[in-house]
């Protein structure tokens, strides 16, 4: 059975034996390639999931220290198959407030705590 790392994409060929992805080193469970499937969606529409899933992803990153990095790869996947009129969009968070930094060097983001945000992932 094919499989492919959910974080880094690498694709292997046979996974007997296999206890963690050979390019990446995680241990998560990779997907079958065999289950691709092309969907039809508003690019609004995977923004929503995809902030909700950072959201959750950042909350539980302690337990979870793969997630964050799962849900960007995750991102950067739908990125690719983007229509190249919608490849500029942001997709999380991290991404729309990184080009608020780039379209404002100086200014800081802070979340309702008064806690500074600074962007990271993609
Ligand atoms: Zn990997």
């Amino acid at each position: 059975m094919a499989a492919r790392c959910c974080i880094c994409s690498h694709v292997v060929e046979a996974t007997e034996g296999l206890q963690r992805c050979p390019q990446c080193g995680t241990a998560m469970m990779p997907n079958d390639p065999k289950d691709d499937a092309p969907f039809t969606l508003n690019v609004g529409d995977l923004r929503i999931l995809l902030y909700w899933a950072e959201r959750w992803a950042r909350q539980c990153e302690k337990e979870s220290p793969d997630m964050p990095k799962v849900v960007y790869a995750i991102a950067q996947r739908v990125r690719d198959q983007l229509p190249e009129a919608a490849k500029g969009t942001p997709l999380t968070m991290a991404e729309d407030f990184g080009k608020l930094k780039e379209a404002y060097p100086g200014a800081k983001m802070f979340d309702a705590q008064g806690n500074e945000i600074k962007p990271d992932g993609l």
